[in-house]
């Protein structure tokens, strides 16, 4: 797999000297830079063009995070949450899979690191001591996958050195990318769970075309086991076509294959499911994909999500097809209600401070 080459890096004048940005020019060297007083005047540009989406994936914008690295998770009305918290390092992905709720998300559409790492360090540093006896599951993968940029900015390694000095924290790195080379040979305290997305192979053929096969994934997550690192999988989004049922299964087979159960942490599964506006781009954008053409309807948080029973057979059939191969390995609903947990798993954890305290309990110990 090919790391992401931006056509051009922009980067803002206070943060020219930090080491960060420093590392990233070597990395990519032979990229056009220019040094600008304010990004507004690049994003308006990126803006006026017919597709800002795919013309903001071209630039690599470097910057400097003025307000707060950490936030909750915004979790979703009325759907049981699983209280994570979310490091904001970065915005934005080049892998562009149809679904990606990214598409759309963001008024500023480049490439976006935050490269004041320090600050990142400090303000975590603040918030794991004042609080000793809360635990925090902390992810970076919501507003941008991972690891995909690792070999220009490094951040994952950063983030795994960091948490191996705290008890009450974890960090996930949740990815679909392959870039594990630096983590290897880390000291980590088992204070990080890296997580990959997978899905049936035809769908990440088909809507995944620019991500990692699910072997290539597969072979990365047993790299990493192999350093005593613990696991997530998420099957997320779930999309429901004719053969769906031998599509997944067949994925399950290969990372029960590969991966122990005793070294996962967790996995999830989440159905399809997105903001009404993300329709008409998906079919602008990609007009192979097959995504958008299924049954939807809007739930009580406005996206757009398959019907009920669906969603409850695909969530029955996949735990049951998970417990053939262990049934130790704690899985969870992503954003589903208290009715469907029951429909298809048989119990629910009735609230979030359950599903939080039980995914805690899966990394708490060292
Ligand atoms: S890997 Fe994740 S963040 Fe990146 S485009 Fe795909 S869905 Fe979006």
């Amino acid at each position: 797999m090919k790391c992401y080459q931006p056509r051009k890096i922009v980067l803002e004048q206070s943060i020219q000297s930090l080491p960060m940005v420093r590392g990233i020019l070597e990395n990519i060297p032979g990229i056009p830079v220019a040094v600008i007083d304010d990004p507004h005047q690049i994003v308006n540009e990126i803006l006026q063009t017919p597709d800002p989406i795919t013309e903001g994936k071209r630039i690599l914008l470097l910057a400097r995070q003025k307000g707060h690295f950490f936030k909750s998770c915004p979790g979703t009305q009325r759907h049981l949450c699983c209280g994570y918290k979310i490091l904001n390092t970065a915005n934005n992905c080049d892998l562009d899979c149809t679904y990606c709720i990214l598409q759309g998300y963001f008024t500023n559409p480049l490439m976006l690191v935050y490269v004041n790492i320090d600050d990142l360090f400090r303000e975590l540093h603040q918030l794991l001591t004042q609080h000793p006896r809360r635990f925090y599951r902390i992810g970076t993968g919501e507003l941008t996958d991972s690891l995909t940029l690792e070999p220009l900015t490094g951040y994952g390694a950063h983030l795994i050195k960091f948490f191996a000095r705290y008890d009450n924290a974890i960090i996930e790195l949740k990815t679909k990318s392959v870039f594990i080379d630096s983590l290897l040979d880390l000291q980590h305290n088992q204070r990080t769970v890296i997580s990959w997305s997978l899905n049936s192979e035809s769908i990440s053929r088909t809507e995944e075309s620019l991500s990692p096969t699910i072997d290539e994934r597969l072979h990365a997550a047993r790299r990493c086991q192999a350093e005593g690192y613990r696991l997530g999988f998420h099957f997320d989004p779930m999309i429901y076509t004719d053969n769906w049922e031998t599509g997944y299964r067949a994925v399950v087979e290969k990372l029960f294959s590969v991966i122990v159960p005793d070294r996962i942490a967790w996995i999830s599964l989440g159905a399809l499911r997105y903001p009404p506006y993300l329709d008409s781009i998906i079919r602008q954008r990609h007009p192979a994909s097959k995504i958008v053409t299924g049954e939807f309807f809007p739930g009580i948080d406005g996206k757009l999500r398959y019907f009920k029973h669906i969603r409850i057979e695909m969530f029955k059939k996949m735990l049951e097809i998970i417990r053939t191969y262990s049934e130790e390995v704690f899985v969870y609903l992503c954003m589903e209600s208290d009715e469907v947990w029951r429909r298809a798993f048989g119990w629910s954890p009735g609230n979030m401070a359950t599903l939080s305290r039980l995914l805690d309990q899966r990394v708490m110990d060292v």
